[in-house]
């Protein structure tokens, strides 16, 4: 199955080392052509309002929104995670979300204090061990919609994993760490989105 990897900006190089680790063919994706291509995409880290302005001149939030309301299986890091986000809190002016996860997003919700800190993660849909989790001038999810899962939450309850669908987004960058269970729990639902037809997320 061959997977894409949005390539405008941020780690994405990560990812699709992970993504080949596991067994997948990667398409670094930066035009409308090479989205068409793919049967699941991942969105890197890196700065959301960047990348939304470069998906913009480059001819490619359209299409992305379009791919994710036909069901496209996504999986966002951190700044991917804020660009599936339907409502982003603490954007820069103008900023555009590709939108599809019924959640709101603080980005850089830990502070200047807290920019970048590694905990564990109990994250029940991957079983044990417990995660491993980087976080990098990350975002939390503030809401989340009735028909989003919760997959992980910080200590103190915060969200920082949810699952609507074929929609995937973690607040941290699994791709860094080593973690590959994220990105083999989404081949599994790009896998399953191929056999069964997609599902509107
Ligand atoms: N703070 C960044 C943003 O707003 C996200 C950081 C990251 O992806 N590590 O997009």
């Amino acid at each position: 199955m061959t997977v894409g990897v949005l390539a405008l900006q941020g780690d994405f190089r990560e990812h699709a080392e992970v993504l080949r680790a596991l067994g997948a063919e990667v398409e670094l994706v930066r035009r409308p052509e090479e989205l068409a291509r793919v049967s699941g995409l991942v969105i890197p880290g890196g700065e959301s309002s960047v990348m939304d302005k470069l998906s913009r001149t480059f001819g490619l939030a359209g299409p992305l929104r379009d791919a994710v309301r036909s069901g496209l299986p996504v999986y966002g890091t951190c700044a991917g995670l804020i660009m599936l986000a339907d409502t982003v809190l603490d954007g820069i002016a103008g900023q555009q979300s590709i939108g599809g996860l019924d959640i709101s997003v603080r980005r850089n919700a830990f502070g200047s204090q807290a920019e970048s800190f590694e905990t564990e993660l109990d994250v029940p849909v991957l079983g044990a061990p417990p995660v491993h989790a980087l976080f990098i001038r990350a975002p939390v999810v503030e809401v989340v919609g009735p028909r989003v899962r919760a997959l992980a939450r910080l200590a103190d309850g915060r969200c920082v994993a949810v699952q609507q669908g074929n929609l995937l987004g973690t607040s941290f960058h699994p791709e860094i760490t080593g973690e590959h269970r994220f990105h083999e729990h989404f081949l599994r639902m790009v896998s399953g989105a191929e056999a069964g037809g997609r599902a509107a997320s």
